[in-house]
């Protein structure tokens, strides 16, 4: 088990940074574990979330952008659902990635891959094409294999289309981006 010195490694900056981007209030949380209770992915967490929040709450900052768990939440928002004290959890949790992202700490590298990625895409045909984001993402991480059992499936159902159809007013999407990194640095 860790044992983290409180006196020497608590950043009130960070905790004031966290609630500031995430709107929320970190001393609300009482420790009831429900978000943990509900929250489906657990048991990959090297973390789990309510114990993210009491990490927050005494300002450990490496502990908490260095963690995978920030990287693996699926932002189902079941903790957010189920937290007595209305505490938008999946939030903190959005934000924790970002702060994590700025700051170059990324404990799960294909899981940014797949998002930048996707945002790629998004930017560029103002929606998703599939196939395009599978072939980089390949490319980036080399993962030829992963949900390969999926692909023909997905074909024969017509959910895959081989060319990207850009939607109308794609360039308003990409002014979205735009203005995203012009205001955070992208
Ligand atoms: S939003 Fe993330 S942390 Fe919250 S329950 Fe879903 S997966 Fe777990
Ligand atoms: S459900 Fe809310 S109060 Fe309970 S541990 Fe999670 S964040 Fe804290």
């Amino acid at each position: 088990m860790q044992v983290i010195k409180i006196s020497h490694s608590k950043n009130t900056d960070f905790m004031a940074q966290v609630e500031r981007e995430s709107g929320q209030n970190l001393s609300l949380c009482y420790q009831c574990g429900n978000c943990t209770a509900g929250c489906p992915y657990t048991f990959v967490y090297d973390i789990p979330v309510s114990k993210i929040m009491r990490l927050l709450q005494t300002g450990q900052k490496d502990a908490v952008l260095s963690c995978h768990s920030i990287w693996l939440c699926a932002t189902c928002e079941s903790c957010t659902t189920r937290c007595p004290n209305d505490i938008d959890v999946a939030r903190i949790m959005d934000v924790l990635r970002h702060m994590a992202r700025r700051e170059g700490r990324v404990a799960e590298r294909t899981v940014k891959v797949f998002w930048d990625e996707f945002l790629n895409s998004v930017r560029k045909h103002g929606r998703a094409f599939e196939l395009g984001i599978v072939a980089s993402y390949v490319g980036k991480t080399g993962r030829f294999w992963t949900d390969m059992e999926l692909g023909p499936k997905a074909l024969l159902k017509g959910k895959l289309a081989f060319k990207p159809h850009d939607i109308k007013g794609k360039q308003e999407v990409a002014k979205i981006f735009e203005r995203f990194k012009e205001e955070y640095g992208g």
